[in-house]
């Protein structure tokens, strides 16, 4: 079998030039332009790539971008009261803080003081708990991401079997509950799960986000599952995912590349959400 490769690339510019771009332009009749503002500390090379695509894919949705830099040695309360501005400005619709930031400052604090409506990365503990719930809330972007991708495959969860590898509040636990919302039965396994190998044996879709590179071969993929490969490494110079890609697409019936796969979808979660939280505010 060779596995459709299923393009998160393809699939995120559809929805932000489609669907996205035509609700930004319904907004813009009554003058509201979604803003996103990043808050970027220090250098890191990965996180400027990642924000370099972010503004990208604003453009391509027509909503605003901007960057705000702060050195290595910002203080916390530097970060804070720019929040609180960013908070009470009414032209500011979504605001993420770029992860991970300084070991003097805490990112739960950080997290605690975003106003949950602005909370595009749907990282705060309100949006987190209103996920849980099944209530309606700002999803957090790379399940998000996975979820519109799956239904844009025609990926029908119900009744299916899926097992997650990984279980961190921004990929494994949040992706779960998910799954479990489109009526999925979800295995949810960690490094401390016993033979991993009998707990894929019967997965019809496998979503890997260990943050370990390669580190589900072919061999452990059904015949026919979908692969998610949410890892993204960089390995002398190459990208790789936390799968196998040559040995798994052999076995998978669809499967993510990387890069190219869950990257892609990610940011168009998060403007997406800009978007939401824009028609939110347009409607209150
Ligand atoms: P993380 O916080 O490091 O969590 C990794 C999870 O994998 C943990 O739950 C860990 O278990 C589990 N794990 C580690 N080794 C394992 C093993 N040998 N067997 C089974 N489970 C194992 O990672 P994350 O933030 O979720 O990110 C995962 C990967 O996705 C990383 O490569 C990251 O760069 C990538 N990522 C990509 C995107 C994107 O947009 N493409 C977004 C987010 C993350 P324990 O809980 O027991 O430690």
């Amino acid at each position: 079998m060779s596995a459709e490769i299923i393009s998160g690339k393809e699939v995120a510019e559809n929805i932000l030039t489609t669907d996205l771009k035509s609700r930004v332009e319904k907004l813009k009749q009554s003058n509201i332009i979604p803003k996103l503002v990043v808050i970027l500390v220090g250098e890191m090379k990965a996180s400027a790539s990642y924000v370099a695509q972010k503004e990208k894919f604003a453009g391509k949705a027509g909503i605003i971008s901007e960057v705000q830099r702060f050195d290595d040695n910002v203080s916390e309360d530097e970060i804070l009261n720019r929040i609180s501005e960013i908070n009470s400005d009414k032209s500011i619709h979504g605001v993420i803080v770029q992860l991970p930031l300084p070991k003097h400052i805490s990112v739960a604090k950080v997290l605690n003081n975003i106003n949950p409506d602005k909370d595009v990365d749907g990282f705060t503990p309100f949006n987190v708990g209103k996920l849980f719930l099944g209530e309606d809330t700002l999803v957090s972007c790379t399940p998000k991401g996975i979820m519109l991708m799956l239904e844009s495959k025609n990926v029908d969860l119900s009744g299916k079997n899926v097992t997650v590898i990984g279980r961190s509040n921004i990929v494994g636990k949040p992706v779960s509950i998910l799954c479990q919302q489109q009526n999925a039965t979800v295995t949810m396994c960690h490094s401390k799960t016993k033979d991993l190998d009998s707990k894929l044996a019967d997965a019809d879709v496998v979503i890997v986000a260990a943050g370990v590179p390669r580190f589900i071969s072919g061999s452990q993929i059904p015949e026919g599952a979908v692969v998610i490969d949410v890892g993204i490494h960089n390995i002398e110079g190459k990208l790789c995912g936390d799968v196998d890609f040559e040995s798994a697409s052999k076995r998978a019936s669809a499967i993510t590349p990387v890069p190219g796969g869950v990257g892609p979808m990610t940011v168009c979660a998060l403007i997406e959400n800009t978007i939401i939280a824009a028609e939110r505010f347009n409607s209150a």
